[in-house]
């Protein structure tokens, strides 16, 4: 079997948890191979002490998938790690009221590289990586009577790559058929998905829980006779206002793109919402912000949910100065007595990092607390050695 040798610091790391050995971790002495490989991770002192995936073409030397000799990487472990995973999504969501989540979870299900959204009964597959790509077929052999035991009738696989035409994602179908628009429902309220060309897998489902606790603030506000305006910027298919304006809050959604806008509008008239007093712009959300600020313009809820802005560790000083710059902005059309609710989904921020953005100096104003900090949700399983994995905080300031 090929092998990889690995540093003290890396065979820490693997007996930690981590699933990632950097390229730094690799001793000169080990083997190089052209091709992605199924390894044994070895110490230098020739004590194996796990099996993964090597990339020869990644920072990332080896994805971690087992940390005892005893662990034989093939598609029998694979098979049994999405078997657990769905069986604690069963377990989650039982009650049937979210027919939209995370399946599978790669690094935190202990699967490194696959992650499987679920929407209804169409699956979405994402491989992170050429080596995963290149071991999937050897990996994912008993996928299909699995998937469809758990009542999956249509797998695709999205692949990050961007095609000629300039879209930037494909999707492919792996079994079953090619799905129209597709409905699925959150905590009971159904929403529309376009899984051939949305973002991510097609929703972002690791703002369910957080999409519910704006619809419960909104309605909380509504009952003790507050002000209901709602400014959700990044709004993308409209999530969280779907979710505020069912709590009868007046919801402006902002997004640079208009397509998402009409997806956000099928959703809203699926849930029964009357589109009338709401708003839809398309528009840079900086821009835009700056513009009523000028105009006095205010909103009792803020919520703020943008692209990463830190795609790397060095891009992180920037990614700081533009969330700082960003909930300065929002502050200022928040209204007095209102709540911010901020979000951050780049995984080189850390959840303290990102509260440096939202500090007196950096909002401009001193009468907000933190009152909640939230991570991602149990169907988006993190582990605990892996902080890359909590890529997702959101914080409510009132
Ligand atoms: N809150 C959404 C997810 C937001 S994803 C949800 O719960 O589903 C980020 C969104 O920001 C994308 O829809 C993207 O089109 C939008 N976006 C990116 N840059 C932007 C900008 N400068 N101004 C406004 N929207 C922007």
């Amino acid at each position: 079997m090929a092998r990889v040798i690995v540093n003290r610091h890396g065979v820490e790391a693997v007996r930690r948890g981590h699933p990632w050995i950097f390229r730094s971790a690799v001793g000169h002495a080990s083997p190089r191979y052209p091709d992605a490989r199924i390894v044994a991770i070895v110490s230098e002192q020739d004590e194996i002490v796990g099996c993964g995936v090597s990339d020869p073409d990644s920072p990332i030397a080896v994805r971690v998938w087992g940390t005892s000799s005893a662990v034989r990487l093939d598609a029998s472990l694979f098979s049994a790690r999405l078997t657990r995973a769905i069986a604690l999504r069963g377990e989650l969501f039982a009650d049937g009221a979210t027919t939209a989540y995370r399946l599978l979870n790669g690094e935190g299900d202990r699967t490194p590289g696959f992650v499987i959204d679920r929407y209804g009964d169409v699956a979405v597959l994402r491989i992170d990586g050429e080596a995963a790509r290149a071991l999937a077929p050897t990996l994912l052999q008993d996928v299909e009577p699995i998937l469809r035991r758990a009542g999956i009738a249509t797998l695709l696989e999205r692949t990050s790559k961007r095609t000629d035409s300039g879209e930037p994602k494909s999707v492919t179908v792996r079994f079953g058929t090619e799905p129209a628009n597709v409905r699925v429902t959150e905590h009971g309220v159904p929403f529309v998905v376009d899984l051939m060309r949305g973002q991510k897998t097609g929703a972002f489902l690791d703002q369910r829980e957080n999409r519910r606790r704006v619809g419960e603030l909104v309605a909380r506000r509504r009952r003790a006779g507050l002000g209901i305006r709602v400014l959700n910027l990044f709004s993308y298919t409209g999530g969280f206002s779907q979710r505020a304006a069912l709590a009868g809050g007046i919801v402006t959604s902002v997004d640079v793109a208009a397509k998402a806008h009409g997806t956000a509008q099928a959703s809203f008239k699926l849930a029964g919402i009357d589109l009338t007093p709401h708003s839809f712009v398309s528009a840079d959300a900086f821009a835009w912000l700056a513009e009523q600020k000028r105009k006095d313009k205010q909103w009792d809820v803020v919520i703020s949910d943008p692209p990463s802005f830190a795609p790397s560790e060095r891009a992180k000083p920037n990614a700081i100065s533009a969330y700082r710059a960003l909930h300065r902005a929002c502050a200022e059309v928040l209204a007095p007595g209102g709540t911010l609710v901020a979000a951050s989904c780049s995984s080189h921020v850390s959840a303290e990092d990102f509260l440096t953005t939202l500090d007196d100096i950096a909002l401009g104003r001193s009468d907000l607390r933190l009152l909640d900090l939230h991570g991602p949700p149990p169907d988006h399983p993190t582990l605990p050695s892996f902080p890359e994995g909590r890529y997702l905080k959101l914080v409510f300031l009132a």
